[in-house]
């Protein structure tokens, strides 16, 4: 099942070309009172809520992808999780462009770890990126995103994908500098979600999509995450180790090499196999 938020937090199912807007089922979610879940509760009550979208799926109003402004298909996720350098095509390419690449920055992700971005800074794919400091290089970086579902501590590789709710397109935006990584790539609009959650189930295997990025007619990323330096469940298990993993938290893999900037009047286009594409204006 494919699930978007669009129009100002509704919630839909994507058939096709189409939205079914199965926003009714919301109602089926606990009503809170202060002080509110520090997860996403509808990622967290995704296993019960799915019946109820397949079943509104038959009479729900259908409108057309194109004519919806879609958000993060997580609202609310307590920790946006990155991993840095983890193709190692992409660390090639990082050791071998001093200028661009901050010496304190290129080391293997065992040696790195992992580091968080703010929630502040996410939108969803009908948003436009807008470049926040214009004198600073900024670039794109498309990411395989996960979208963890049930509360994980030490877990292991093995069993990790057992945690997953889905998969989604992640963009993480990045001035490149000698700043943290949290610094330089939390500005507002720059983690990217979307076009919507992909459930685990549909999905299937992780480890051998296809990735891409284009800026206007040039390609500038082409990868497969069989190529990640540690997979969707090493991740897991490495950050496990650091951080409970809740409902609704995102996990961005890591870019692959051919990273490179941007600038106000690009259009980005990236697509993941199994996802879908997305495709953003950039701006100032
Ligand atoms: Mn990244």
């Amino acid at each position: 099942m494919k699930i978007c938020l669009f129009n100002g937090g509704r919630v839909g199912v994507v058939i096709g070309d189409d939205v079914a807007d199965v926003t009714s089922v919301l109602d089926r979610l606990p009503s809170f009172r202060y002080p509110l879940p520090r997860n996403d509760v509808l990622i967290a009550a995704l296993p019960t809520l799915q019946p109820a979208f397949e079943a509104a799926v038959v009479a729900a109003p259908r409108i057309p992808l194109a004519e919806v402004l879609l958000e993060s298909p997580v609202a609310n996720p307590g920790k946006l999780i990155a991993a840095p350098v983890n193709y190692q095509a992409h660390l090639d390419e990082a050791i071998a462009d001093e200028a661009t690449f901050s010496r304190a920055h290129v080391r293997k992700i065992q040696e790195t770890g992992l580091f968080l971005k703010a929630t502040s800074s996410l939108v969803g794919a009908s948003a436009d990126i807008v470049i926040g400091l214009p004198d600073r290089r900024t670039d794109h970086e498309v990411e395989l995103a996960v979208v963890i579902g049930k509360t994980a501590k030490n877990v292991l590789a093995a069993d990790a994908l057992q945690y997953v709710a889905g998969y989604t397109i992640g963009l993480d935006i990045t001035i490149r500098g000698p700043e943290e990584r949290s610094l330089r790539k939390s500005l507002d609009s720059y983690s990217v979600l979307g076009p919507w959650l992909v459930t685990a189930e549909e999905l299937g295997d992780p480890s051998g999509l296809d990735l891409a990025l284009d800026v206007g007619d040039e390609p500038r990323q082409r990868a497969n995450t069989r190529d990640l330096i540690m997979n969707v469940g090493d991740l897991i298990e490495f950050a496990s180790k650091f951080y409970t993993l809740e409902p609704g938290d995102i996990l961005f893999t890591g870019t692959p090499e051919g990273v490179g900037p941007i600038q106000p009047g690009d259009t980005i286009r990236a697509s993941i196999d199994r996802i879908g594409a997305l495709e953003m204006a950039v701006t100032q």
